[in-house]
């Protein structure tokens, strides 16, 4: 699956799997607010920059227009939205305008922060001396008194994520 990131995508420090793309206004984006040596590594060998044509651009334009996101889209906004519609590629971005813009269209979209909305961590604590698990932090365990560590995090799934999609 290719997936066009946009500003916000690559400065997640998120792995995203499959073919990354993005467009040179998001370089130009990251470039002005300092580009980490990782970040760098990741733009340099595994996103490629691509711009979309005068027809992709144009509907893009046209949809902002029609759905009245056209004043809230940068031009970096749509060169994104152009780029994902020619390359029939995911749009991961958190902005509203552009998933709006996206869905008039039909691009499909991810949030950048899907796992963490979607998957809610719950710690839990072992204890260091008689082992029970603890789902809450004691200063001491309850059953010994021995001292606690964080323990390997579960997944608890669908707690208080009403999302469907
Ligand atoms: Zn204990």
């Amino acid at each position: 699956m290719r997936r066009v990131l946009d500003t916000s995508a690559l400065l997640s420090g998120r792995q995203f799997p499959g073919e990354l793309l993005t467009v040179p206004e998001v370089l130009g984006e990251l470039s002005r607010q300092g580009v980490t040596p990782q970040l760098e590594a990741i733009l340099e060998t595994q996103v490629r920059v691509a711009s979309a044509g005068r027809p992709a651009r144009a509907r893009a334009l046209a949809a902002a227009e029609s759905t009245g996101d056209a004043h809230r889209l940068s031009p970096t906004d749509l060169a994104l939205v152009a780029l994902a519609l020619e390359e029939e590629a995911v749009l991961v971005t958190d902005d509203y305008s552009i998933q709006n813009v996206g869905k008039a269209l039909g691009i499909p979209f991810e949030p950048v922060m899907e796992r963490g909305i979607r998957e809610q961590w719950r710690w839990s604590y072992r204890c260091s001396g008689c082992g029970k698990v603890w789902p809450e932090w004691h200063d001491d365990c309850p059953t010994c008194g021995a001292v606690l560590r964080t323990a390997r995090p579960g997944i608890s799934q669908g707690r208080g994520s009403g999302r469907g999609r």
